[in-house]
């Protein structure tokens, strides 16, 4: 299936979203489409894959 691991260096700002604490950062990888969530506080992040805009296999 040709799944590579992405290093998500290349991230595009979404946008940010209030939360109870703090704000939600929200980016997207150029490259593979995956969105990176930041969590406020320094709590570190997630990734949210699944989201590519235009799949192709
Ligand atoms: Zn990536």
């Amino acid at each position: 299936m040709g799944e590579e691991r992405c290093r998500h260096e290349e991230l595009e700002f979404l946008g940010s979203q209030r939360t109870e604490g703090g704000e939600n950062l929200y980016f997207r990888c150029k490259r593979c489409g995956d969105v990176i969530i930041i969590l406020p506080g320094g709590k570190g992040g997630y990734v949210v894959r699944g989201l590519k805009p235009s799949a192709r296999q």
